[in-house]
């Protein structure tokens, strides 16, 4: 039986992931949980699972962590300007390990997109061609979450403040993305794959309908310049770094970067991504 490692597996996609690999019967000791954190993880090892210690930016626990790993998903980073080392770090140990295939998550259009994050995603992938390993790319798109996270704030509010204009947001739920990750590990695909992952398409004008539809309190879209949008966020205790990078988001959304006609998840989940009305639907409840 091949084994599955997950690295992230403490964060709240990893977690996903290993919950879809056990629910799909995959034998919990065929699943490798690489973790920074190892105590963060018992509920995991209680679980059957390996937890085995993986720090991104401490590469002598990294070749140990993977050996024996087949089929592996490196979850990003979360700790954004050190990351294309750190991935850097698991492809060379995963290299150094016979891993038989990596299965990453980048961003989608990473290889043209003017988000911010997209840069060190672009290195990613570049370090898997070098690599030579054979790999799956999945450009995520947003987490429908990044926004259900401020439902309350929306509400409480009454508007969503941005400055995304009207670009499109090709959102999907973590659930989804995890559900799509563990499609890709299981497909035994040859060669390299690149998939462009976007859930229901809406701009920040239908959010705010959507919002007010099914929660029955009025919330709309207010959009405001990119400038406008970093004073806004300074005035709600933001650092001036911190503002401009949250509207430099923003803008690039306004370019289009997030979003993708492409099918590509519908193909990997084998159903449409949830509807972003029932997402709203289940953070109101
Ligand atoms: P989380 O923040 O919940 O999890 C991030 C995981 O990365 C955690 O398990 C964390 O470990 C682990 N990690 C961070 N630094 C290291 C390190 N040096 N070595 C080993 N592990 C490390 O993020 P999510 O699960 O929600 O998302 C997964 C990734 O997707 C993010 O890390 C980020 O790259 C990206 N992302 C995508 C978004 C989108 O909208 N598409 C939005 C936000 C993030 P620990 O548990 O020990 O902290």
């Amino acid at each position: 039986m091949p084994t599955y490692a997950i690295t992230g597996a403490t964060g709240q996609l990893g977690r996903l992931v290993v919950d879809e690999l056990l629910a799909r019967s995959i034998p919990a000791s065929d699943v490798i949980a690489v973790v920074r954190t190892p105590t963060k993880a018992t509920d995991l090892a209680e679980r059957g699972v390996q937890v085995r210690e993986g720090d991104y930016s401490r590469p002598e626990t990294l070749t140990t962590a993977l050996t024996g790993v087949d089929q592996l998903l490196l979850v990003s980073s979360s700790e954004a300007g050190q990351r294309a080392a750190q991935h850097t770090n698991v492809i060379r140990a995963a290299s150094a390990a016979g891993v038989s295939r990596i299965v990453y998550t980048s961003m989608l259009h990473a290889d043209h997109s003017t988000n911010p994050l997209a840069g060190e995603h672009l290195d990613t992938e570049r370090a898997l061609e070098t690599a030579g390993i054979p790999h799956t790319v999945l450009r995520n798109g947003w987490y429908t979450e990044n926004y259900t996270d401020q439902l309350t704030q929306y509400l409480q509010g009454g508007e969503i403040v941005g400055a995304a204009g009207n670009g499109m947001i090709a959102a999907a739920t973590r659930q989804d993305h995890a559900v799509a990750a563990v499609a890709a590990l299981l497909a035994n695909d040859d060669g390299n794959r690149t998939y462009e992952l976007g859930g229901p398409a809406f701009h920040l004008a239908e959010l705010a309908q959507v919002i007010s539809s099914v929660t029955g309190t009025p919330v709309a879209y207010r959009n405001l310049s990119a400038q406008q949008y970093v004073a806004y966020l300074q005035e709600a205790g933001l650092d001036t770094p911190t503002a401009q990078f949250v509207a430099a988001l923003d803008t690039s959304i306004s370019h289009g970067d997030l979003h993708t006609d492409s099918d590509d998840l519908t193909r990997l989940l084998g159903r449409p991504a949830i509807p972003l009305a029932d997402v709203i639907r289940t953070a109101h409840e």
